[in-house]
């Protein structure tokens, strides 16, 4: 019997390549916003500026920093209070949109968000802060932006590499979802076609970084990566990176990159559905192989210990992991096997070894 609650999140989305500076036009025009602050990171600021070009900016902001130190936050927040501002738009990747969700949370600002990257920070409610090297996240329905406004030419300059770990953090999102704490049919689908999406788009994007539809594809896919994400909520995988971001201080998208391949492997056989719709929405007969065809045309991350992840953290990675894993987790985690997958992970083993765990 299927008995579930599904909530959907109210957002308006607005789709256009080339069409942002008219977008946010519009959005800031409908929203009788009189006050507007832009947050933007210095990289991307000259992007801001075109995109802002027909809006009048009362407050720039340009102090991001990465996982949202909370002495940032309240920089930020201060300055919205003090320029007396009534909108805020976050134009950037999940940094900056980070930083946005902060300020929304303590002032009840509402906030337009132009993604620059396929985070997905922008079509979720969950907000994040970093106090003394502990990094907190929470829900909150005022964190949810309004709008979003999607505009591929803002992500033309995002490199491969970049492009590539950025784009395998929004299948990770897909990928988690369906067997996420609150996975249901609705967000199972978003998910599958999320994949889908993501998977169609990174493969034009690796061809040629500069192809429109690879990157309208993939910022479709991201916004339903997020989508799904935030209702089906955390699984293993994001309580894996969360740690290994918050703690070991790893790089967010290339972090997840790395280690959805091993997630999948663990989960995968003991997660039937979710392997047949993963299969189906990479097109391939099976779920894991058809990620590894993904991750090997794309040339992806491959082992954590490329990005500063060492043996010696693997004990407290795994204590910390197991305290938050989900009890509907498909395969029962454990020390012994969370450490087998980390060890993996962190050498870039062939992820297909972890098929063979027993339980
Ligand atoms: P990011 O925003 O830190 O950006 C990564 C790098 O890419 C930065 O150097 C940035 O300047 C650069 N960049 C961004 N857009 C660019 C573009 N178009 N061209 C060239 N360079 C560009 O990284 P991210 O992966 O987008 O976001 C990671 C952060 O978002 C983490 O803190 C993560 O926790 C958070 N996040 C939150 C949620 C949520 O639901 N709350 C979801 C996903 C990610």
């Amino acid at each position: 019997m299927n008995i579930f609650a599904h909530q959907s999140l109210g957002q308006r989305l607005l789709f256009g390549t080339g069409r942002a500076s008219e977008h946010l036009a519009a959005e800031v025009a409908r929203m009788q916003a009189k006050r507007v602050m832009v947050i933007a990171g210095s990289f991307e600021l000259p992007m801001a500026q075109e995109v802002a070009k027909s809006i009048e900016v009362a407050l720039w902001h340009t102090d991001v920093v990465m996982h949202v130190p909370v002495e940032t936050a309240n920089a930020a927040r201060e300055a919205a209070e003090d320029s007396q501002i009534d909108l805020i738009v976050c134009i950037g990747g999940g940094s900056t949109t980070g930083l946005a969700k902060a300020v929304a949370l303590t002032t009840g600002l509402p906030i337009v968000a132009i993604p620059t990257t396929y985070a997905g920070s922008e079509a979720t409610n969950v907000w994040g802060l970093t106090e003394e090297s502990i990094k907190r996240t929470g829900v909150d329905e005022v964190v949810l932006p309004r709008t979003v406004i999607y505009d591929a030419e803002l992500t033309m300059s995002l490199p491969l590499e970049l492009s590539v770990a950025s784009g395998l953090n929004g299948i990770a999102h897909c990928v988690d979802s369906l067997w996420g704490p609150r996975a249901d049919p609705i967000n199972q689908v978003f998910a599958e076609e999320g994949i889908r999406s993501l998977s169609k788009g990174l493969r034009l994007i690796s061809d040629h970084t500069q192809s429109v539809p690879g990157r309208e594809e993939a910022l479709l896919g991201a916004y339903l990566s997020a989508v799904s994400f935030a209702s089906a909520g955390s699984g293993l995988h994001h309580k894996l990176c969360h740690v290994l971001g918050g703690t070991f201080d790893l790089p967010h998208a290339q972090t997840h990159a790395t280690v959805l391949p091993y997630v999948a492997a663990f989960n995968l056989p003991k997660a039937p559905q979710a392997a047949e719709r993963m299969a189906r929405a990479f097109g391939s007969d099976d779920a894991l192989q058809g990620l590894l065809d993904l991750r090997r045309i794309l040339e992806a991350p491959k082992a954590l210990s490329d990005y500063g992840f060492t043996e010696s953290g693997i004990d407290r990675a795994v204590e910390l992991t197991l305290t938050a894993v989900p009890a509907n987790n498909p395969r029962q985690a454990n020390t012994e096997n969370l450490t087998a997958l980390l060890r993996a992970a962190l050498r870039g083993d062939d992820p297909k070894t972890l098929l063979e765990l027993e339980d």
